[in-house]
């Protein structure tokens, strides 16, 4: 019998509504990534109004996306927060950028709306002016190098007292343009403002989803023999460029 195979499965949640600054490009490096390794990936896309399943899920992407859209998306995640609930508990990946981001805590702010949210991360977000834009440059504990982006987002998001951020801003806005903080990170969800998209000039970020998600479905020593290293000159170049060039 051959050895058995190694494949992850993707959930991309609503990418034809949020799909901001080139987000999907997210999903694109996750799965390159695996497949540089031997890796099988599947992606299954889920559209507004199909109710999918995440039991053999590995890592679900959620994208940034305008007021409108998030408002869309919100009321079809409400349903299925029950299941993203145990997955989050499982220790599911789930990478959320910026509006998705927002989602994950209890509430947004919309004009003077306020929205409820998926309540998978003791987060809010409420609304500030101006706009939040501009590029960013973040130190984070999952990547070796600092994280390198772009933010344009007018919610301001605070964390509860035991939510750890992503990072601290050493250049840019982050959560709220004041406490220094940008992203959470919460069992293996990374919610971030930054678009770019986030995972090409920030390959370590990738790894590290990658490597939660190895873990979870193979098991403690996955990653040491499944996350073989790749030639990153050119990501790490472009990586540096965007730092030396910002700070
Ligand atoms: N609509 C949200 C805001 O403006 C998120 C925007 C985004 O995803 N870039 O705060």
């Amino acid at each position: 019998m051959g050895a058995r195979e190694v494949r992850l499965r993707i959930a991309h949640l609503f990418p034809e509504l949020l799909n901001l600054y080139g987000d999907t490009g997210n999903v694109l490096v996750l799965r390159k990534r695996l497949e540089w390794r031997g890796i099988a990936c599947d992606v299954r896309e889920v559209h507004v109004g199909e109710r999918p399943s995440f039991s053999d899920v590995d890592i679900v992407f959620i994208g940034g996306g305008s007021d409108r859209e998030q408002r869309v998306v919100c009321e079809y995640l409400l349903e299925e927060r029950k299941e993203l609930v145990s997955y989050v508990g499982d220790g599911g990946v789930l990478l959320a950028v910026c509006g998705g981001y927002q989602l994950l805590g209890h509430s947004y702010l919309m004009g003077d709306e306020e929205v409820q949210g998926l309540s998978l991360v003791d987060l809010y977000t409420d609304r500030g002016s101006p706009r939040l834009i501009g590029n960013v440059v973040v130190q984070s504990r999952i990547s070796p190098q600092p994280i390198v982006g772009y933010e344009n987002h007018g919610g301001r998001t605070h964390l509860g007292d035991g939510v750890e951020p992503l990072g601290s801003v050493v250049h840019g806005f982050g959560n709220d343009g004041l406490s220094g903080y940008e992203g959470c990170l919460y069992r293996n969800v990374v919610g971030t403002y930054v678009h770019g998209p986030l995972l090409p000039k920030n390959p370590g970020v990738a790894d590290w989803l990658i490597a939660r998600a190895l873990e979870r479905r193979y098991g403690d020593d996955a990653v040491g023999r499944l996350l073989v290293p790749l030639d990153d000159a050119e990501e790490l170049e472009a990586n540096r460029v965007m730092r030396e060039r910002l700070t």
